[in-house]
């Protein structure tokens, strides 16, 4: 009897045993699908793991009852990867199938398909036509649908002879019988039609933009590096032109005939970067991102699978799912960029670090490419020495990087100076920017910081019902919302406490700015690009194209108004407040901070001469803030790397944190004081940090449970997951632990 282990989309076991009959033996292999049945009614689709003859004891397998196609569609060095990050990020082969695959190949696929109708071919002469009009002459309906039709397909014109059978009758408002009768009587034919989602657009393809020297050394530099090693991070400052070294690169890979693989950490990045690559590459480049229909993504899929995929894949964390046949070279760009890392649900894996390993196992080489390189990849590519180091330090065309000025706005605040969350000099700087005609970009950081309601006499603050967080107050919707969990109401009239009518908002997020702006400046034409005003596919396509157009003057947003774009008329950046950068309560605080105004600083002046920065803290003297006045990016890290050394954190140390979940607060307290105690009989106490206080303590009506364990980097992380399983297991003996939920997440940022 032949037998197949199936990866099934449940956070279950690895894979499922069951048997096939004779035909489906002949046919079947790795990495293709099976419907199998599940329990007493279900089926699922699989993904075939292993064909064997074991047949397991025990117990009774049960039939597959298909074989969806005889050639995989997911390819070995997929299902490799799929292995890899199940161990790595201790999750469930299931929850990584259920994220890499698009939903239509869990199911069976449909392409789309119409109907399609035309004229037989027996009277595509005139003479026939007319004898066939003549004898409708006693069906008037039929007669008239005919007549439809010659004129919908423009059929005296030249063609194209077909119409859409859906068109034809929304056209001729008529019954279906009329339309049957038609083809019954063999003159019309029908046909299906099967339609790509998939825009082929035709371009005009410009080539390759010389390199300048310093641009050309660097890529020499880069394949130097490739004949030694497979991975390089490319430290390039903002506007150093690496967008144009990767586009050479690329070409080079395509030419030996392999693919390419192009990571954003942003969708909103795509828009810009896939028309600079489209404008060289034409139609051999395929974009690929979670906000595409899921329909458009099977297409990509099966593309990839074909005898003609596309050469280069630009996309974001997603991406790195795809099938590959060929793959030659991966590039990582803005490889710090936390969105990499994927939160919320399993797999909670890091795309940047699976590019590494879906690399390697193609025989790829990866290039990292940032103005503002992590710790960690700093780390590998110096004192580590696992990946080279290309450095770019000018800019193109040699122009300076910004000038920094620091406002210190506590001082501003106590002396009454400030207009809202603007300074005199940022204000000042905008008027003139307004007046030359130039865009101006504001930076307010977001993370940790939302706008609130709050009554001003008791201080009460509206909180979600489900989670232990202070709901949003949206402005324009005039509602209450939870980020966590939706959950959603309207702002009440009075505090609920106190009685007061004296609501105030609270803290300010972009919508905040925006309205100041529209006060301070009410002829300036302004836009806001946040989580917000970018949910539909092609909003953000909408804000940036406006922007670069000049339709807008100034463009307000959170963290995605600060990577990677570029834009010719701006030469004036304000970071708002870069003090709730400082004080977010993490290791990776400085890092992040360093980056987010590093970056959004690399926005300005990046044409026509140097650029200016106002950089708003009350926290002028920090070291951290001189670190970036200077751009003095390795003096930071520097820092970081003592710093995280001392303290046993990354790049030193790998973190993992266990988190438990139950609606009973008590429950889950003592499950994550037992499991802690442990932790630290199995880890020992220096590797166990717990229990911690999560950042929200409770969401969806869950109650968390966090632990933090620290591992040296220097021991073996495989053996390491071993033992967290056995402690996860050991617990699982004590019945009320099997009602938690728990997770793990490797690597956290
Ligand atoms: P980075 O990715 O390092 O921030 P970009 O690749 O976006 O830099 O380059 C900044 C700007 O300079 C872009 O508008 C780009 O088109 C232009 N540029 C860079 N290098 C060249 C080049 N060799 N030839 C023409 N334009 C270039
Ligand atoms: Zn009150
Ligand atoms: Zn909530």
């Amino acid at each position: 009897m032949t037998l197949v282990d199936v990866i099934l989309p449940l956070p279950l076991k690895p894979t499922f045993t069951y048997a096939v009959d004779d035909d489906m033996a002949l046919k079947v292999k790795r990495g293709c699908r099976v419907v199998v049945p599940f329990g007493k009614k279900k089926h699922y689709t699989g993904i075939v793991d292993r064909v064997h003859h074991e047949a397991p004891e025990g117990y009774e397998v049960k039939y597959a009852f298909a074989l969806l196609e005889e050639q995989p569609v997911v390819l070995p060095q997929q299902m490799k990867l799929w292995e890899w990050i199940a161990d790595y990020y201790i999750c469930a082969r299931g929850d990584v199938y259920n994220a890499a695959m698009p939903a239509g190949l869990k199911l069976e696929f449909k392409p789309k398909v119409e109907t399609h109708v035309r004229l037989a071919a027996d009277y595509r002469t005139e003479e026939a036509l007319r004898q066939v009009l003549d004898s409708l002459k006693r069906a008037d309906k039929q007669q008239d649908l005919l007549l439809t039709y010659l004129h919908l397909s423009a059929f005296f014109e030249g063609g194209p002879y077909e119409v859409s059978k859906q068109d034809l009758l929304a056209h001729h408002n008529t019954s279906l019988a009329v339309f049957d009768a038609l083809v019954k009587k063999g003159v019309l034919d029908t046909y299906p039609y099967v339609i790509s989602r998939l825009l082929e657009e035709e371009r005009q393809v410009t080539g390759l933009k010389p390199l300048n020297a310093n641009q050309q050394r660097a890529l020499i530099e880069i394949n130097l590096c490739f004949e030694k090693q497979s991975v390089c991070l490319l430290y390039g400052v903002t506007s150093s032109g690496k967008t144009e070294i990767y586009t050479h690169l690329i070409e080079e890979t395509i030419r030996q005939g392999k693919q390419v693989l192009y990571l954003l950490p942003e969708i909103a990045l795509t828009t810009q970067i896939t028309e600079r690559l489209k404008r060289v590459f034409g139609s051999q480049i395929g974009i690929y991102h979670s906000r595409f229909s899921d329909s458009e993504r099977v297409e990509i899929w099966n593309k990839q699978l074909s005898d003609n995929p596309y050469h280069i894949i630009l996309g974001a964390r997603s991406s790195v799912f795809l099938p590959f046949q060929n793959l030659g070279l991966v590039i990582v760009d803005e490889e710090h960029d936390s969105s990499y890392k994927q939160q919320d649900p399993a797999p909670r894996y890091h795309a940047r670090n699976t590019a590494l390993m879906l690399a390697s196992m193609y025989g790829a080489k990866t290039l990292l490419g940032t103005a503002t390189p992590s710790v960690e990849s700093w780390y590998n590519a110096t004192e580590a020495g696992k990946y080279g180091l290309v450095t770019l330090k000018e800019r193109y065309q040699e122009i300076q990087l910004p000038e920094i000025i620091p406002v210190d706005i506590k001082e501003l605040h106590r002396k009454k100076m400030m207009y809202g969350h603007f300074s005199p000099l940022l204000k000042e700087k905008i008027e003139e920017a307004l007046t030359r005609k130039e865009q101006v970009i504001l930076f307010q950081n977001r993370r940790g910081f939302a706008p609130m309601i709050e009554c001003h006499d008791c201080g009460w603050v509206p909180r979600c019902v489900h989670c232990d967080v202070s709901l949003t107050y949206h402005k324009h919707t005039n509602q209450l919302v939870c980020h966590y969990c939706g959950y959603t109401t309207i702002v009440p009239h009075t505090c609920p406490e106190c009685g007061s009518k004296d609501l105030r908002d609270r803290g300010f997020g972009t919508e905040k700015v925006e309205d100041e702006i529209r006060e301070l400046f009410p002829q300036a034409r302004v836009a806001r690009m946040d989580l917000d005003t970018t949910r539909s596919k092609t909003a953000h396509e909408q804000i940036i194209n406006d922007f670069e157009k000049v339709k807008t003057d100034i463009l307000i947003g959170t963290q995605m108004v600060s990577k990677g774009l570029d834009f010719d008329h701006v030469h004036l950046v304000g970071i708002l407040n870069a003090d709730t950068m400082l004080n977010y309560p993490d290791f990776r605080a400085y890092e992040r901070a360093y980056q987010l105004m590093a970056q959004v600083s690399g926005r300005a002046g990046r044409k026509g001469g140097q650029g200016l920065v106002v950089l708003q803290t009350g926290h002028v003297d920090y070291p951290i803030i001189k670190n970036v006045m200077n751009n003095d990016f390795e003096a930071m890290v520097h820092d970081q790397l003592a710093e995280r050394q001392v303290c046993h954190f990354p790049p030193f140390y790998r973190l993992v944190y266990i988190y438990l979940k139950h609606h009973q607060q008590r429950l889950t307290e003592s499950m994550t004081a037992q499991m802690t105690a442990q932790l630290i009989k199995v880890f020992g106490e220096g590797r166990v940090n717990g229990p911690m206080q999560p950042a929200v303590a409770r969401v969806h009506s869950l109650h968390i449970g966090m632990i933090m364990v620290k591992i040296e980097a220097t021991a073996s992380f495989a053996q390491a997951r071993k033992l967290l399983l056995q402690v996860e297991q050991l617990m699982r003996q004590d019945t009320r632990f099997k009602s938690l939920q728990v997770y793990y997440d490797v690597d956290p940022v």
